[in-house]
């Protein structure tokens, strides 16, 4: 995020309204569709008849108040075309959608809804839906086969989403937005990769877009008065799939058929980058696309990709690559990104940081959530209040955690003193921005610093807390967020002066030689080789389970091992180290043992253990004690930053 812009330079072209056909927009900003999983009340199923949950309600007008133009949401419930739902939901869904829309339009933002089938690309049969595609051919990432749909039953989804758009303006959305994105259903029929067919939608780039001009062209004879955007991809990224060549074939064809504006994103399921692109791609990363497309359509396109800088988005407009940005998790992290930006409070902007730890990766079991932004999805139920009596708080740790708690916790109106034993704030997340494109991490840290110096915090660095300090201070609250330390495995050898830790080659403590075993294949492993790996040293990864950086998301895993493959770290799997004797390795692989080497280090990434003994000690000194993040059990940065906004809020 560029802080300090040109003197006297403002954000001219975002902040110029734009008009869509009849629609006026306020700013050049939309939000990004991107699913979640509190939609519905209930069971969150993927097509659904539970009720619109208030959770969503609130998440939705969060954004709205936060100054952005246009709302784009997901294809949700009455917009999935998966499975045709009984006409009584279709109406609760109305009656429901049309409750947030009003709530929506009283912001002074507009909203569209996209219309939407998955194809094959949703594993296994659910719900009595049978994955269906223009072509049996299956999923490359999900390995889903589909079955091809009939002549007849592709007249009948055309139907269907024509139908869904009379419901949609029913509900009073402004756009219909055709999801041909992505390699779902329609996106499917548009790659000349999944699309083999040989009736009137199969053939050329020209008919393979036939069910979707179809789509469009209903849509607008149906319903005239709502604006029709399409969304598709300016490339698949994915060999022999849809080019930008074929993009900017199909975009005058949408034009033409009726289509108000066009939304242009990339990729596909298994395609590199991914759809939604971690802190490995570059920011804008699709937006050359828009421009291309843009080339050769007149009306307004939405680029997209990878954007949370309000000045990039300003020099794209401006450039004339696009006529709208779409911010998607920037502003899941900062509902008030627009504006922040507005009026120049770009320090204050919470930074999305691209780790899809909270919303594209998911952590199991914990719903969509963010790791620099823990109200999301909570938005009423956290917002943050003065506390009833202020108390004096110490927060031993500067690392996100410890820093987050501090922040809330000043908010609320408590006097707040923060420790850090090191020189700077931090903590182990400086170890986690050291690895290649990890640098970004850091802004998480220097974003919590600049809050805390706002409200006045005091920052103690270079200070050791210790049951003395705690009796001498008399803290109402502790909070003790004062990380781990890396587990050393009781192997034979470990010992040996060649055998280093991670955190002591991330922090520079070690010096490296060139052969290096990595004993350890879990995120942290992965991400020292790849940080040694680009200085130049050969790497060799073990890890005694069959998979390699379970710990980590599936987006974030998938761009780091295609890094390592092109930097030639070897990684070998289910692969037990037995001993280590000097510069050779006994491992255990198949039943049998071997030998490798010869390694000049040896790097251990075995994991890590709790650093709590304060906690312990200061049971009996202070009335309310908080042990948080890694302290009460090593997890990831996303638990240490919720835990600590939650404690926040409790004391
Ligand atoms: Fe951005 Fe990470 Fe939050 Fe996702 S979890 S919105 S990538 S900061």
């Amino acid at each position: 995020m560029r802080k300090n812009p040109e003197k006297g330079r403002v954000l001219k072209h975002l902040f110029t309204p734009i008009r869509i056909r009849d629609i006026e927009v306020k700013n050049r900003i939309a939000w990004a569709p991107m699913g979640v999983s509190f939609t519905f009340e209930g069971a969150q199923r993927a097509f659904t008849g539970d009720s619109l949950s208030q959770r969503y309600v609130e998440f939705n007008l969060a954004r709205a108040r936060g100054g952005v133009g246009l709302i784009l949401l997901s294809g949700k419930g009455f917009t999935r075309m998966e499975v045709p739902l009984p006409e009584d939901i279709i109406e609760r869904h109305v009656k429901e959608f049309g409750n947030l829309v009003n709530q929506i339009h009283a912001e002074g933002v507009k909203v569209g809804i996209q219309i939407s089938h998955s194809g094959r690309q949703l594993e296994g049969e659910r719900e009595g839906y049978t994955p269906v595609a223009a072509s049996a051919l299956p999923c490359p990432a999900t390995k889903t086969m589909p079955r091809e749909l009939t002549t007849d039953e592709v007249e009948e989804l055309i139907e269907r989403h024509i139908q869904g758009a009379v419901n949609v303006r029913r509900a009073g959305f402004d756009i219909a937005e055709v999801k041909a994105c992505h390699g779902y259903l329609l996106s499917g029929f548009l790659s000349p990769h999944s699309n083999k067919r040989t009736d009137r939608f199969g053939g050329d780039t020209v008919q393979r877009a036939t069910i979707v001009l179809d789509i469009i062209k209903g849509i607008k004879k149906r319903v005239p008065d709502i604006l029709i955007s399409c969304r598709f991809n300016g490339a698949d990224h994915f060999e022999g799939g849809l080019t930008l060549e074929d993009a900017k074939i199909l975009a005058p064809l949408f034009q033409e058929a009726g289509a108000d504006i066009l939304n242009i994103t990339a990729s596909v399921y298994g395609a590199y980058p991914v759809i939604v692109p971690p802190f490995h791609a570059p920011h804008g990363c699709f937006i050359h696309l828009a421009a291309g497309v843009k080339e050769t359509v007149s009306i307004p396109v939405i680029a997209v990709g990878r954007i949370k800088d309000p000045w990039l988005a300003e020099d794209v407009l401006k450039d004339g690559q696009c006529d709208m940005v779409a911010f998607g998790r920037a502003l899941w992290v900062d509902p008030e990104l627009p504006i922040k930006a507005l009026q120049g409070q770009f320090e204050d902007i919470r930074p999305c940081i691209g780790c899809n730890q909270g919303c594209e990766d998911r952590i199991r079991g914990m719903g969509t959530t963010c790791l620099v932004n823990p109200a999301l999805g909570r938005e009423k139920e956290t917002e943050i209040t003065p506390a009833p009596k202020p108390k004096k708080v110490m927060v031993v740790g500067g690392g996100p955690g410890g820093m987050e708690t501090a922040h809330v916790a000043a908010l609320r109106g408590h006097h707040v003193t923060l420790y850090e034993e090191k020189n700077a704030v931090g903590g182990q997340w400086t170890l986690a921005t050291m690895p290649p494109d990890k640098q970004e991490f850091k802004e998480v840290i220097d974003y919590l610093f600049r809050q805390l110096n706002k409200l006045k915090v005091k920052i103690e660095l270079g200070k050791k807390v210790t049951g003395a300090t705690i009796e001498k201070e008399k803290p109402d609250a502790l909070i003790v967020a004062t990380g781990a330390t890396p587990l050393i495995p009781s192997i034979p050898g470990v010992q040996q002066p060649n055998v280093v830790t991670a955190w002591d080659i991330l922090s520079g403590k070690a010096q490296p030689g060139d052969n290096i075993l990595v004993l350890g294949g879990s995120g942290v492993g992965l991400e020292t080789a790849h940080f040694l790996a680009t200085q130049g040293k050969k790497v060799t990864v073990v890890e005694m389970l069959q998979y390699f950086a379970s710990d980590m998301g599936p987006t974030v895993r998938w761009h780091l091992r295609h890094k390592l493959n092109d930097l030639g770290v070897q990684l070998l799997r289910s692969t037990k180290v037995k001993q280590i004797v000097d510069k050779q390795i006994v491992v255990e692989r198949d039943g049998k043992e071997g030998t490798l080497g010869s390694f000049d280090t040896v790097v251990l990434a075995a994991g890590a253990q709790p650093r709590n003994e304060l906690g312990e000690e200061a049971k009996t000194k202070v009335k309310e004690v908080y042990v948080i993040g890694d302290a009460a059990e090593p997890r990831k940065g996303l638990n240490a930053i919720r835990e600590g906004f939650e404690v926040g809020l409790k004391i």
